[in-house]
C-alpha cells in the first residue's frame, strides 16, 4: 500500500530559538494521528533538538543531505552513522539545490542512495525537469534519466525505503506550481517506469510526491490526483499553521 506522505524541507532557514518555536507550534496545531506520515528536515545542527522534541509525536525527523562515504578525511560533511545516532534514518537526496549549487550528480547520487540504503534508512529521492526541459518537450525523457543513472540497479528489495519527490525545477521556490493535471501527468510517467524497470509490486506500492509551490490553497487539488501520494513542502513548511492545513488536505 502506497503511504500519504507530507515532508516538509526547512532548508537552510532557522537558528535553533527559531526550530524550537516552529516545532512547539507545529504540536499545537496537529493532530495526533494525521493521515499522513508527516516528516520534517531541520539543518544539521538542529536535527538532534528536533528528534527530541517530536519523539513523543508521530513526525519523523528527516536529514537535507548526507555524504556518501561511511566515514574518513571528508571535512564538512556528515555520514549516515552520524545521523543515525541522532535518531535520524531518513533523508532527503538529490534537491535541485543540491544538484545546482554543489554539483550533485547522478553519479554521486546513486552512490549516496546506496550508502543510505545499506545503513538501512530512508531516502527521500529528488529530482525534476528545468523549464528549457518542459519547453523541449524533454521533460519525460530527462526524468527517465534521472531515476535511470541513480536508482534503476538498486535490488528490489531497496524499494521499500525509497519514497521518489518529483520536484520540477522549474516550480521551486517560484510560487510557479505545475498544474494538478501536468503533476498527475508525471507521476504516472513515473509509475510506469516503475513498472518496467523494477516491476508492478514496487511500481503499486512505491509513494511518489510531488514538490514545487505547494502551499494550503492547491494541495488538495494536487493531493486528489491518483498517482500523487503526498508533497513534499519547502517554503510553506517554514509556517506551521501552512504546513499544517496542508498535512490535512487529503
Ligand atoms: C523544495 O524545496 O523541495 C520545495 C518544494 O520548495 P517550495 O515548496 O518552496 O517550492
Amino acid at each position: 500500500m502506497r503511504e500519504k506522505i507530507v515532508a516538509g524541507n526547512w532548508k537552510m532557514n532557522n537558528d535553533l530559538a527559531e526550530t524550537e518555536e516552529l516545532i512547539s507550534k507545529l504540536k499545537l496545531q496537529m493532530v495526533k494521528e494525521p493521515e499522513a506520515k508527516v516528516m520534517v528536515a531541520p539543518g544539521f545542527p538542529n536535527l538532534y533538538p528536533t528528534f527530541q522534541a517530536l519523539k513523543d509525536t508521530p513526525v519523523i525527523v528527516a536529514a537535507q543531505n548526507m555524504h556518501e562515504n561511511e566515514s574518513g578525511a571528508y571535512t564538512g560533511e556528515v555520514s549516515a552513522a552520524m545521523l543515525k545516532s541522532v535518531g535520524v534514518t531518513t533523508v532527503i537526496l538529490g534537491h535541485s539545490e543540491r544538484r545546482a549549487y554543489f554539483h550533485e550528480d547522478s553519479a554521486i547520487l546513486k552512490k549516496k542512495v546506496l550508502t543510505a540504503i545499506n545503513n538501512d534508512m530512508t531516502v527521500i529521492f529528488c529530482f525534476g525537469e528545468e523549464l528549457e526541459d518542459r519547453k523541449n518537450d524533454k521533460h519525460f525523457d530527462l526524468v527517465e534519466k534521472q531515476l535511470k543513472e541513480a536508482l534503476f540497479d538498486l535490488p528490489k528489495s531497496a524499494w521499500k525505503n525509497i519514497i521518489l519527490a518529483y520536484e520540477p525545477v522549474w516550480a521551486i521556490g517560484t510560487g510557479e506550481t505545475a498544474s494538478p493535471e501536468q503533476a498527475q501527468e508525471m507521476h504516472k510517467h513515473i509509475r510506469t517506469l516503475l513498472d518496467k524497470n523494477v516491476g508492478k509490486e514496487v511500481a503499486d506500492s512505491t509513494s511518489i510526491l510531488y514538490g514545487g509551490s505547494v502551499k494550503p490553497n492547491n494541495a488538495k487539488e494536487i493531493f486528489a490526483k491518483e498517482d500523487v501520494d503526498g508533497g513534499l513542502i519547502g517554503g510553506a513548511s517554514l509556517n506551521a499553521v501552512d504546513f499544517v492545513a496542508i498535512v490535512n488536505s487529503f
